[in-house]
């Protein structure tokens, strides 16, 4: 389970973490920066970045997170694959995929899907882990998260991050590895 805190304070993870989760995701570079730094001393997490990323916050993502789940576009893949030969750590990454193919959603769209997740297990061997989703609002997810899971087996890909505080249960049934529960912890945002 990825503990989604954002918007809640750090007050928040603490008592997250008191509680035994492991593992956060923040859609914001800066906003997990400012919750999440200080702790890497004195406390054992994974952070999981799992909105948009710009390519000049890419390097900073990269530095901070243990896990991008974000990846959804060929030159933000060149981005990062520069940076790290430039020695930024590497940290492990997913392709976000729209797999809905919603207009005002960022994923890489299921026709490129295929292509842009091979190219990307080319350019980053198993640091590219898996794939993320989230399906389209106000339909039975059960299909969206079957066409992932598929698409995850043909690629050979074992991380499936899908299923949120509405859903979890459902993408769990469907094979999902990483659920990423926010509202259902911390409360209404
Ligand atoms: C906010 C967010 C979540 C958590 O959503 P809840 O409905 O609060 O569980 C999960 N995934 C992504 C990508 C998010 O932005």
């Amino acid at each position: 389970m990825v503990a989604v805190s954002k918007t809640h304070g750090q007050d928040a993870v603490l008592a997250a973490m008191a509680a035994g989760a492991t593992h956060f995701g923040e859609n914001r570079v800066q906003e997990a920066a400012a919750k999440f730094s200080d702790l890497r001393a004195s406390h054992d997490f994974r952070l999981h970045l799992i909105g948009g990323l710009q390519t000049n916050k890419a390097a900073e993502a990269m530095a901070l997170c243990d896990m991008i789940e974000s990846l959804d576009r060929p030159k933000l893949a060149v981005a990062i694959e520069t940076l790290a030969v430039r020695g930024v750590r590497l940290p492990d990454l997913l392709v976000q995929v729209n797999i809905g193919d919603e207009p005002q959603k960022s994923g890489i769209p299921t026709h490129e899907a295929d292509r842009f997740i091979g190219e990307s297990i080319a350019r980053f061997g198993p640091k590219l882990c898996g794939l993320m989703a989230i399906p389209p609002a106000g339909l039975d997810p059960t299909p969206y998260f079957q066409a992932l899971a598929r698409l995850a087996d043909k690629h050979r890909l074992a991380v499936r991050s899908m299923g949120m505080s509405a859903d979890f249960e459902i993408a769990i049934a469907q094979g999902a590895t990483h659920v990423r529960v926010g509202s259902a912890l911390f409360g209404a945002r």
